[in-house]
């Protein structure tokens, strides 16, 4: 008998089976249908010998101490500070645009000052930030945005900036100073072993069984379990049953070259050029001394695994009836950036794994607690019908939705 079974070893699933475990004393099983641990965040040595993640470049940075605190029990660290580069106009430019990008590019030598109003007399006024479009003519004009952006955007979400949620490109700063670090957390370092050390150091615990190649509807019926920690795609949970929520996918193309640098630096992004929108060369990461060199590419798709929440209106509308239908599914804890379709970094999903691991420890997310949620009657309503049309979708392991 196990008191939870954790669907998925990521970051989400592999905290709050730690936590569980060693703090509260549980006994968990953790079910991954992938055939390692580490979820998006896995790294394995390739036929070279260098260290790669299978998911794209991973880059850990954080303002929490206590995310930070948390995971440096399971690994020591390794300072990075990673640093984009962006080919435009055939010249390689800071990305986050930057003193130096626009001095480059236009062939200017403005200081820190002159750019601000450089930037004052391009920018488009904008009454109200909504877009991704919004935040970046807003702040450095529209011939920059056409640049830097529109063309990339377009290719990673297969969607124009003027229809994505300004929290999209508002994740990629301005500046006016030479600073040209990707982050400026407080906290830059990459795991020094890699982070598949690291979830196996987190997941080393008597009380904590793993299961890989195991999609967990196989097994849930079988498997005696008290609650579940659920880290998977949320509309697939409820068998889509109010639509399938769109997410962004990626092709990653491996390359190892006989050399020992391939590019500049870490990450170099091509805008406006190829089907990929960035190729990422691992040692910048790691650190590691090799002769040789390897980098991904990746190719943005709509189709294959779900890598990416797609921020917009009518998402957030979408996920909010999901949301309120996880929300009254008892003795089941949604958890991660797919479960709770959100653009999280890792950083926020430790932090959010760690918070709900504090509400359950504490009692907070009985099931009791959790059906009293108020929802509105219309939600309620919809509920009800479609819990009626899904045939299982929301019994899992005998319990049904609660009522509110
Ligand atoms: P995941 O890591 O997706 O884990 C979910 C797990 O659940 C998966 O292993 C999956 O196989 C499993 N699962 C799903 N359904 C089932 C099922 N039915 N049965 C069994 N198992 C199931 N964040 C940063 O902080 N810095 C970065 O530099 C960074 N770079 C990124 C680059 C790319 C290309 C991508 C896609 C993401 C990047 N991220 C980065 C984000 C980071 O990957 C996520 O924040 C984090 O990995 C999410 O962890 P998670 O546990 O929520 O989800
Ligand atoms: N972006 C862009 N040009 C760039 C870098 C980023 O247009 O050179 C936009 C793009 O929409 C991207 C978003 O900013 O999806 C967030 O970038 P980030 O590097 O944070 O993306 P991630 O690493 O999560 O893929």
């Amino acid at each position: 008998m196990f008191d939870y079974l954790v669907v998925g070893a990521g970051f989400a699933g592999s905290v709050i089976a730690e936590r569980l475990a060693r703090v509260a004393g549980k006994k968990v099983l953790i079910v991954d249908k992938r055939n390692h641990i580490g979820g998006n965040a896995y790294d394995h040595y390739d036929a070279a010998g260098i260290l790669v993640h299978k998911y794209g470049p991973h880059i850990f940075h954080t303002n929490s101490k206590d995310v930070f605190d948390y995971l440096s029990q399971f690994t020591a660290w390794r300072q990075y500070q990673h640093r984009v580069l962006g080919v435009v106009d055939g010249q390689f430019v800071p990305i986050p645009i930057n003193l130096d990008t626009v001095n480059t590019l236009y062939g200017l030598s403005l200081t820190s000052f002159q750019l601000e109003e450089w930037f004052a007399s391009v920018a488009e006024k904008r009454e109200v930030i909504r877009t991704s479009e919004d935040v970046v003519v807003s702040k450095v004009g529209r011939e920059l945005y056409e640049k830097f952006f529109r063309g990339y955007t377009r290719k990673q979400w297969g969607l124009d900036p003027s229809e994505l949620d300004a929290s999209v490109t508002a994740r990629v700063p301005t500046r006016t100073n030479r600073d040209d670090r990707y982050f400026t957390d407080t906290y830059q370092a990459m795991p020094l072993h890699g982070y598949t050390r690291m979830f196996e150091k987190m997941l080393d615990h008597p009380n904590i069984s793993i299961l890989l190649n195991t999609d967990y509807r196989d097994v849930e019926s079988f498997i005696p379990y008290g609650e579940m920690i659920y880290t998977g795609p949320v509309d697939t949970f409820f068998d889509n049953c109010y639509g399938k929520l769109p997410y962004r996918s990626l092709e990653f193309k491996f390359e190892t070259h006989d050399t020992k640098v391939f590019q500049p630096t870490g990450t170099v992004n091509y805008p406006n050029d190829y089907a990929y929108t960035r190729i990422s060369e691992f040692k910048y990461l790691t650190g590691q001394e090799h002769s040789k060199t390897s980098i991904v590419y990746e190719y943005p798709q709509a189709e294959g695994d779900p890598y990416y929440p797609v921020p917009r209106p009518e998402n957030a509308e979408l996920y909010k009836k999901y949301h309120a239908l996880a929300d009254v599914t008892a003795g089941v804890h949604f958890v991660g950036r797919l479960a709770t379709y959100k653009y999280y970094n890792m950083d926020q999903v430790v932090a959010q794994a760690l918070k709900v691991f504090k509400r359950i420890s504490t009692g907070d997310e009985v099931q009791g607690a959790k059906s009293k949620r108020t929802l509105d009657l219309n939600t309620k309503l919809e509920i009800a019908v479609d819990t009626a049309k899904t045939k299982s979708s929301t019994v899992r392991n005998g319990r049904g939705t609660s009522s509110s």
